[in-house]
């Protein structure tokens, strides 16, 4: 049983997502219940505002955009985000390990945080996001907010 558990922050509540909505729900509050939790959301700690443009990943998921092999590109500019989203995974990881977290439950889907789902171009491909991957290769177990 993990006692510290690092959580994205739109499953707490917190308006950060690119739409400016949150995502909190009574089953994460539950599933978190006797936890500490450490919030965070990659994507506006690395700098990114809220609301912002939709981001895509292309070339790949996101242990191809750590690798180097694909990158995180907003949907409909085609902006390259690419080095916002490396950064954000670099502070979820410095996140979970100042706090001692082993287990992260991430918010499905998104090309950040996606465990199991993420978008290349306009394809929900099974994959992690960039933050998911990164959690995932440091050792730290990565849970879906959809498998509660
Ligand atoms: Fe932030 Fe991740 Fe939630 Fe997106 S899914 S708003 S990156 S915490």
């Amino acid at each position: 049983e993990a006692r510290v558990v690092l959580v994205s922050a739109c499953l707490l509540g917190q308006a950060c997502r690119y739409d400016g909505q949150s995502k909190g729900s009574d089953r994460v509050r539950q599933a978190l219940e006797g936890k500490e939790v450490v919030p965070l959301c990659p994507e506006t700690g690395a700098g990114l505002g809220t609301p912002r443009p939709a981001v895509v990943l292309r070339g790949g998921t996101g242990e191809a955009v750590l690798a180097g092999h694909a990158q995180a590109v907003e949907r409909e500019s085609g902006q390259d985000q690419t080095a916002a989203f490396r950064r954000g995974a670099e502070l979820a990881l410095e996140a979970a390990r100042r706090f001692g977290a082993t287990v992260a439950l991430l918010k499905e889907r998104s090309p950040s945080c996606g465990t199991q789902g993420t978008y290349v171009g306009e394809q929900l491909v099974q994959g992690r996001g960039v933050t998911a991957a990164r959690l995932h290769a440091a050792g730290i177990l990565t849970v879906s907010d959809e498998d509660l």
